[in-house]
């Protein structure tokens, strides 16, 4: 059976990435760093498809703690064809109040966990035999082209995530493809703080006229894995909000 982990998984795009890899045949490591219980839930969901699922909870952001997370994907399941980084936290500050710690928080969760995660997992992704081959997806984010001033830390790992996704895929072809996925605005925790008014903004600027689901990123994450002529391509998965 083909494996997958997808890094913080409990919760929102990553739950719903989980469970679209189990209905798509893959036993899937589920990753999450607080929320014990919402992983043994995603867990359950990846299970009610006839699918193995491991919980490993792993702050991806510690170098040690990533490798014990593939480590254990490996033990358990017994490979892995497919990673998924996913985890990521966000924070609204400006600048002029923005911490160094707070900035290398976002950055260590957003983009050293890609690393992290990705040099753990090589080796064994470089001796898969998945069709058409193995591959890491990454998720970075519509504001790493537009941007985003109460974020500055956010939209700047969000960014360097494309730039890791380049140059790994350049790096590992032939063996492993890899690609990226840039959300828009989906419904999840990350955006339930939201006021009305600011909903109404923000729904003004999205031409379909509604935010995006996780399930709609999912579906994009699964393109790119079965994609065999894709790697090094940042997928935009918005409503239209980036076309300009
Ligand atoms: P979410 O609902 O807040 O979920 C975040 C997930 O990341 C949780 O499972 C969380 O685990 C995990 N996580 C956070 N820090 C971690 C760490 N250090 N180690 C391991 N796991 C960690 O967020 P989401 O909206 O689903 O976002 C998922 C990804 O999509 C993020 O990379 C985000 O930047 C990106 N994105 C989201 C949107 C959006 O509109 N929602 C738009 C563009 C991009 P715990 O619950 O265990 O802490």
């Amino acid at each position: 059976m083909p494996v997958a982990l997808v890094t913080g998984s409990s919760r929102g795009i990553g739950a719903a990435i989980a469970e679209r890899f189990a209905a798509d045949g893959y036993d899937v490591a589920v990753n999450y760093h607080t929320s014990e219980d919402a992983a043994e839930e995603t867990a359950d969901a990846v299970r009610a498809h006839g699918q193995d699922a491991l919980v490993v909870g792993a702050d991806v952001a510690d170098p040690d703690a990533a490798a014990r997370l593939v480590d254990a994907a490996v033990d358990d399941l017994g490979g892995l064809d497919h990673v998924v980084n996913n985890a990521g936290i966000d924070q609204h500050v400006y600048t002029e109040e923005l911490s160094p710690d707070d900035f290398d928080r976002v950055m260590d969760t957003n983009v050293n966990s890609v690393f992290n995660v990705t040099k753990a997992a090589l080796g064994t992704l470089r001796d898969s035999d998945a069709e058409p081959t193995p591959s890491v997806t990454n998720v970075s984010s519509i504001l790493a082209y537009t941007g985003a001033p109460i974020e500055v830390h956010y939209a700047g790992s969000k960014g360097a995530i494309i730039s890791i996704t380049k140059s790994h895929a350049r790096d590992f072809a032939p063996d492993v493809r890899v690609n990226a996925v840039a959300p828009g605005h989906v419904e999840t925790d990350m955006t339930s703080d939201r006021s009305e008014a600011e909903k109404r903004e923000e729904l003004a600027e999205i031409p379909m006229g509604y935010y995006g689901q996780p399930a709609d990123i999912a579906e994009a994450v699964a393109y790119l894995r079965d994609a065999r002529f894709v790697t090094g391509e940042t997928l935009n998965v918005n409503g239209g909000e980036l076309m300009r």
